[in-house]
């Protein structure tokens, strides 16, 4: 890290994380899980809640130039 360069002004770049999902959507499915699960139907709860986990803690890098601020994606393998 440190020689990325960007490809529209060849300025610095820094690694941004952020989390892909909105915590309060997420939150809400985790929500709407553990009531399916006592009331409608055990799988159903299950799932929504293996979303809404996933979803909470699911989390995207990209590059960000200092000089331009443009974004870039960060490659994963
Ligand atoms: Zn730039």
């Amino acid at each position: 890290m440190g020689d990325v360069k960007c490809p529209f002004c060849s300025g610095e770049m820094e690694i941004v994380e952020e989390h892909k999902h909105n915590r309060g959507i997420a939150a809400t499915i985790i929500l709407l899980g553990f009531l399916s699960f006592f009331t409608i139907n055990v799988l159903l709860g299950v799932f929504l809640l293996i979303i809404g986990l996933f979803m909470a803690f699911a989390e995207r890098e990209y590059w960000h130039c200092t000089a331009c601020s443009s974004a870039i994606e960060r490659l994963k393998k």
